[in-house]
């Protein structure tokens, strides 16, 4: 969705309130949102508002998502949640003057003032994605011999303590 800016920039209003769903995966975003392992089932959900602060407009918002993961090591399928908060002054195309202490990164553009916004916290919620879920931190993960599940006990396979070098040499001689 875009949000149209025209009620704050002609002062017909002094905020503009975010609460909506947009979809990460039904979209023309120029970035991937696919990540390996995990399935967008929901859509995610912007909170938030736009606010006029008497000389530039700053956007304040939190960026959720609720997903579907696996754990990284014994693959137990997993439901989280995750957020983000989004915060950027709004500035109009073009009109992005960087000086020293702008990393730019704190600015986010509207077009014919119009702001697209789902693309921008789309793309955050990416870039601060987890890279991996566990079950738990101290999941036991499986057994690499017979596959079974070590949170749910000891799987009988002789565990002798090899030194991970060691373990690839002994892979490439039983080939
Ligand atoms: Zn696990
Ligand atoms: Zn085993």
């Amino acid at each position: 969705m875009a949000i149209d800016m025209r009620p704050i920039l002609v002062g017909e209003t002094k905020k503009i309130a975010l609460d909506y769903d947009f979809s990460l995966t039904d979209s023309e975003f120029p970035f991937d949102t696919a990540i390996d392992g995990v399935v967008f089932e929901k859509p995610a959900h912007i909170d938030g508002e736009i606010v006029n602060m008497g000389g530039y407009i700053r956007l304040r918002a939190v960026v959720s998502v609720d997903y579907d993961a696996e754990c990284a090591r014994c693959l137990k399928p997993l439901k989280r949640s995750f957020k983000v908060e989004f915060e950027r002054t709004v500035v109009n195309q073009g009109e992005l003057v960087n000086t020293a202490e702008d990393d730019g990164d704190d600015y986010i553009e509207m077009v014919d003032g119009k702001l697209a916004l789902d693309e921008a916290a789309a793309e955050q919620l990416m870039m601060e994605f987890p890279m991996k879920e566990l079950c738990s931190e101290d999941c036991k993960g499986l057994c690499s011999k017979c596959g079974k599940d070590l949170n749910e006990g000891e799987c009988g396979c002789p565990k002798k303590e090899i030194d991970p070098r060691l373990a690839i040499l002994q892979k490439l001689l039983e080939k």
